[in-house]
């Protein structure tokens, strides 16, 4: 596909945004050390393609620098020409840019009540109608693969229909949005519900909204925070 690249001015800027997020992530309880991933999808030279942070670097330690421009150059292929790695969990980012045209950031963490529900292949029902915020009334768990697969990219394709985030068994936490700071906000919304619902679990199955309902408050968020004199 040809298509504008983006200007240095624009990556670099969206370079500096990640960064930030990134930093983010231990103050938001989303993920410790070197855990999580965030990208960005980007148009670099000719290709469609992602800035991603490193592989394994410590955040406090991160620079604009480090962040990777990855190009798609197939379905499950891609190339990079930095001296460091992108995150181990470049394939999962691609795949969901590739398949969800909406999609522009990623944002994977570990945060504890997120992962302590994968452990136990648990999804999220809708105990809460803020559940709406992810697209629907249930946050799927996907099964296990191993970190980095194109297997764990396809369990997690599966558990993001129609949803902007699912948990990963044995793992964490992957979010959509079309921003990166919708994206954090959303990381840390899932973050709550889990909590919430580990929670209300300790006073037995708790009750439940109707889908129904969910799917009316999935259509009142379209217009949450927008004035409604302005047109
Ligand atoms: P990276 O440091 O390679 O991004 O890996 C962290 C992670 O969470 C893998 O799932
Ligand atoms: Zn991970």
């Amino acid at each position: 596909m040809t298509c504008e690249p983006w200007g240095d001015a624009h990556l670099d800027s969206l370079r500096q945004s990640l960064v930030y997020y990134a930093n983010q992530l231990q103050p938001l309880g989303l993920a410790t050390g070197t855990s999580g991933n965030l990208s960005v999808r980007a148009v670099l030279g000719d290709r469609e393609g992602m800035l991603i942070t490193p592989s394994g670097v410590p955040y406090a330690n991160l620079q604009a620098a480090d962040i990777v421009p990855v190009q798609f150059t197939g379905s499950g292929t891609a190339s990079w020409d930095h001296p460091r790695a992108p995150s181990s969990e470049w394939l999962l980012h691609q795949a969901i840019y590739q398949a969800r045209p909406e999609a522009g950031a990623v944002v994977h963490g570990h945060p504890a009540y997120a992962t302590v529900l994968a452990i136990h292949h648990r999804s999220i029902p809708p105990i809460h109608y803020m559940i709406a915020a992810a697209g629907g009334p249930t946050i799927r768990c996907a099964p296990y693969a191993t970190y980095g697969t194109a297997e764990l990219s396809h369990h997690a394709q599966v558990a993001l229909e129609g949803r902007k985030a699912c948990l990963l068994a044995h793992h964490g936490l992957l979010v959509l949005e079309n921003t990166l700071a919708k994206a954090m906000w959303l990381a840390r919304e899932v973050e709550t519900l889990a909590q919430q619902y580990y929670m209300a679990l300790t006073l037995g199955e708790p009750p439940l909204l109707a889908d129904a309902e969910v799917e009316r408050v999935v259509k009142k968020f379209a217009t949450y925070g927008l004035n409604a004199q302005s047109g």
